[in-house]
């Protein structure tokens, strides 16, 4: 139902989630769209980001399940059949895997945009004042623009990558060797997954965190798992320990921390957080706020300051997440052409942390709850009590679940564990539909499953 001469003309900046998530949206409501892109559809999320770490990680997670086989009785033997086989990570041919995957996957969209009647332009676009986007030489007026133009990953003067041994997590992909040392600068998400990873695949890893923990944003007792675990798997952590610089020399990285100290690899990623893309783009001169750092400010309805002009994604600094990015821009679109629309509730959001355990977390969180800031009743569960988790040789994890004292409305949850992200999905929907403690309670788990674990925790909510 897309096009025709009275439809409203939406042109998109940036092909990743943010952008060709809103384009299929705005085509469905019978829209004539345009999507700018210059890197690629789907964007970092598919190309660089997302989509290349974790599948980077799903080959970590059966490393991680394959060096616990011999505890539930599984030994691996030569053809011989009298030695240990070494098993050992092809990264080259893991990264083929992982690039191949991501191409396909920007293929899968190219093609799904194609057959929804939106018109891709490939190239750098700006805006020329709110309702035209300039393309090169190429001129496209719009009734709606939106600017969905991702981010990019942050270096400093001190800190230059330079794609052989100090790298960006783009650039992690084009190794051909193991490293036999690697450091990792940064405990945020990506920074913890890409140490989890590496180290499960059975590379040295030391990483650097200027925090007192790894995860300071996540649960502290999720971030003390984690940590536990990383280190009894042999993983080096440096807390309260600040990157001054990183040089290399020949084979040698070298990565100096403001104490003075300075620690030594064969090769070094810089996870230091994000910028968004939104330089030189013709932004303020249209109207359009920035905040601090560069971020586009956006209201709760993607709106800009500028009329007609949304913002979704990355670019707006809001939750740096593809489902969250992509969400931004359905809600644009539904907002813009006249849909029903909910503004965007980040008490809503599940997200997880790709790491052995994985961690995953929605709504409402215990910090929030210490801090005063909410008032909940928390109960935690380790897994380590749960049978199918003793089936399956898993000690590490927990389940925590947060509900309001009075009305029982489950407000927040954790799961710490291996697929943390597919427990939480119950969570998710109590959060999402105010589901009482007890209602989560009385849905039928699988005897035995893990989340056996989730409905025991809301039981333990129960108030007569
Ligand atoms: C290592 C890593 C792993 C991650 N893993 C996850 C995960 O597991 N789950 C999750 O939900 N999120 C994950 N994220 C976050 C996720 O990748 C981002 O939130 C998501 O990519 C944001 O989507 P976006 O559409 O805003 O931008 P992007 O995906 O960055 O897409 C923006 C596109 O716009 C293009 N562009 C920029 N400027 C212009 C311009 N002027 N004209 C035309 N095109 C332009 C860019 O080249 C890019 O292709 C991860 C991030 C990182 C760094």
């Amino acid at each position: 139902m897309s096009g025709g001469p009275e439809s409203n003309k939406v042109v998109i900046i940036g092909g990743g989630p943010g952008g060709y998530e809103s384009a299929l949206v705005a085509a469905q409501l019978g829209a004539e769209v345009t999507v700018v892109d210059t890197d690629g559809l789907g964007g970092s999320a598919v190309l660089t980001d997302c989509v290349p770490s974790k599948t980077l990680i799903a080959t970590a997670e059966l490393m991680t399940d394959v060096s616990g086989a011999a505890e539930l009785g599984v030994n691996f033997h030569d053809h011989q059949g009298d030695a240990a086989t070494t098993i050992s990570v092809d990264l080259a041919r893991v990264n083929t895997r992982v690039k191949q995957l991501a191409a396909d996957q920007s293929a899968d969209i190219a093609r799904r945009l194609a057959k929804e009647n939106v018109e891709v332009v490939q190239g750098y676009g700006r805006l020329d004042g709110p309702g035209r986007v300039v393309v090169g030489d190429q001129s496209i007026d719009a009734d709606a623009i939106l600017i969905a133009t991702g981010a990019a990953p942050r270096t400093l003067p001190t800190a230059q990558p330079d794609g052989e041994r100090i790298l960006t997590w783009e650039q992690v992909y084009d190794l051909t060797e193991v490293p036999s040392e690697l450091i990792v600068v940064g405990s945020g998400v990506t920074g913890a997954e890409f140490a989890s990873a590496y180290l499960a695949l059975g590379i040295p890893v030391t990483l650097v965190s200027s925090r007192d923990r790894v995860l300071p944003g996540e649960d502290a007792d999720a971030s003390h798992v984690l940590e536990e675990v990383s280190k009894r798997r042999g993983m080096k952590l440096l807390s309260e320990s600040r990157m001054e610089s990183v040089t290399r020399s020949g084979d040698v990285v070298t990565v100096t921390l403001t104490d003075g100290r300075s620690i030594q690899g064969s090769h070094c990623i810089l996870a230091l957080g994000s910028i968004p893309n939104t330089a030189d783009m013709g932004l303020e001169e249209a109207g359009v706020i920035l905040k601090d750092g560069g971020f586009v400010n956006v209201d709760r309805v993607s709106r800009t300051s500028a009329r007609g002009v949304y913002a979704a994604g990355d670019c707006t600094g809001v939750l740096m997440l593809a489902s969250v990015a992509a969400m931004q821009g359905r809600i644009a679109m539904w907002h813009f052409l006249g849909d029903t629309v909910h503004p965007l509730d980040l008490k809503k959001v599940s997200s997880n942390v790709f790491t052995a355990p994985e961690i995953a977390t929605v709504g409402w969180t215990q910090q929030a709850v210490d801090s005063g800031e909410m008032n909940a009743e928390v109960v935690m569960l380790p897994l380590s009590g749960n049978p199918r988790a003793k089936m399956q040789g898993v000690r590490d994890g927990f389940v925590k679940l947060l509900c309001r004292p009075g009305t029982g409305i489950v407000v927040g949850g954790v799961v710490v564990g291996p697929r943390a992200s597919e427990l939480i999905h119950p969570v998710s929907i109590a959060v999402a539909e105010s589901l009482t403690a007890d209602q989560l309670a009385q849905a039928f788990t699988v005897y035995p499953s893990m989340s056996g674990s989730i409905a025991e925790a809301a039981r333990r909510l129960h108030r007569v």
